[in-house]
């Protein structure tokens, strides 16, 4: 299929695109194209039918990738149109947010995340995306602009529900900041999918943080295609904290974390028994390597490795 007649506006800087957004009329939908890799397709079904496409692609100032020091530790910046692939591939990325390194391979097929964008997929906010799950786990602040100014939003507070997120109609998402992994941390992302690039049937991120003497004292686990939003299990995270984990305990939490802090729908992919069943599997698996993870990254700082 073809999609509806557009107008199309390829503006070179922010401010020219914020402008152009402003301009917009709730009979004459504008949009924003970053990697077209969702918003193309939805045009061609007619599921979405935008007067007006502004493409973000020649805006330079969107597209790199940054890293800076403030009193906490070292900060990474991705521009929102930095792409899936660009962002895969970033030694920054790797040293400073490997949960995101280790997602974006099961983003989809390597020609979508050449084109895909890392602010695409997060504006887009679909619940079965990994990005989403992966920031609410990173606790990630996304910078929004508009004419009217910039505001920053916690990731837990930008994903609202299914395709919907904290932006305003005259909202562009413009950059993603996460702060550094501390170097005593371990984390691990996993998913489940029919064929490899298939969106999960379900998938768990998990961060954890551990003391020298193995105590545990910050925990981070999300899951993604298990609700219409991505879900942080705030109990099991809390079950975590004072506790030196061990495999029993590891599989409790990922118990609780299934029972009692997600309840997924059923549709033609999955059950819902199967994918809460998916869910306590991936937990334990993601928590379990990020502990050894954790642990591994003590051993190399107690023998001359980065600090914390
Ligand atoms: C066959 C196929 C398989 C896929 N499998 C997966 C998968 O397994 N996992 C996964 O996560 N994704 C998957 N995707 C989606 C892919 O990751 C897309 O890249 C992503 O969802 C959207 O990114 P994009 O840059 O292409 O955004 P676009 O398609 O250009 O835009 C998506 C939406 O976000 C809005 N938008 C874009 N940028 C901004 C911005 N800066 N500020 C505000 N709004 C903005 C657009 O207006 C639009 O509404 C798949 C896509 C295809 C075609």
């Amino acid at each position: 299929m073809k999609p509806a007649p557009f107008r199309y506006c390829a503006p070179e800087t922010v401010d020219e695109a914020l402008e152009l957004l402003a301009t917009g009329d709730p009979e004459d939908e504008v949009k924003l194209l970053a990697g077209g890799q969702s918003l193309v397709p939805a045009m061609n079904f007619r599921l979405a039918r935008p007067g007006l496409l502004i493409d973000l692609n020649r805006i330079a100032e969107l597209a790199s990738i940054a890293t800076r020091d403030d009193a906490e530790g070292s900060i990474l910046r991705l521009g929102a149109m930095v792409r899936q692939s660009a962002a895969e591939h970033s030694p920054d990325v790797a040293r400073l947010a490997p949960l995101m390194g280790e997602a974006l391979p099961s983003v989809a097929h390597t020609q979508i995340r050449n084109r895909g964008t890392v602010g695409g997929s997060l504006a887009h906010a679909d619940p079965a995306a990994e990005l989403p799950a992966v920031m609410l786990a990173l606790d990630a602040r996304m910078h929004l602009r508009s004419v009217r100014g910039e505001r920053a939003v916690d990731a837990g507070d930008f994903f609202l529900g299914l395709f919907e997120t904290a932006l305003e109609p005259d909202e562009m998402l413009t950059a993603i900041e996460i702060d550094a992994a501390s170097a005593v941390e371990g984390s691990c992302f996993e998913e489940v999918s029919r064929r490899r690039g298939d969106y999960a049937l379900a998938g768990a991120a998990a961060r954890v943080r551990l003391d020298a003497d193995g105590t545990c004292r910050f925990a981070r686990l999300t899951f993604l295609s298990v609700a219409d939003l991505p879900v942080r299990a705030l109990e099991a995270e809390q079950m975590l904290l004072g506790e030196r984990p061990h495999d029993e305990l590891l599989r409790a939490v990922a118990e609780h974390a299934a029972r009692r802090e997600i309840d997924p729908g059923s549709d033609i992919h999955a059950s819902s028994a199967f994918r809460r069943h998916l869910a306590a599997g991936l937990a334990r698996r993601t928590l379990a390597t990020a502990v050894s993870r954790a642990t591994a990254a003590h051993g190399a700082t107690d023998h001359g490795g980065a600090s914390s």
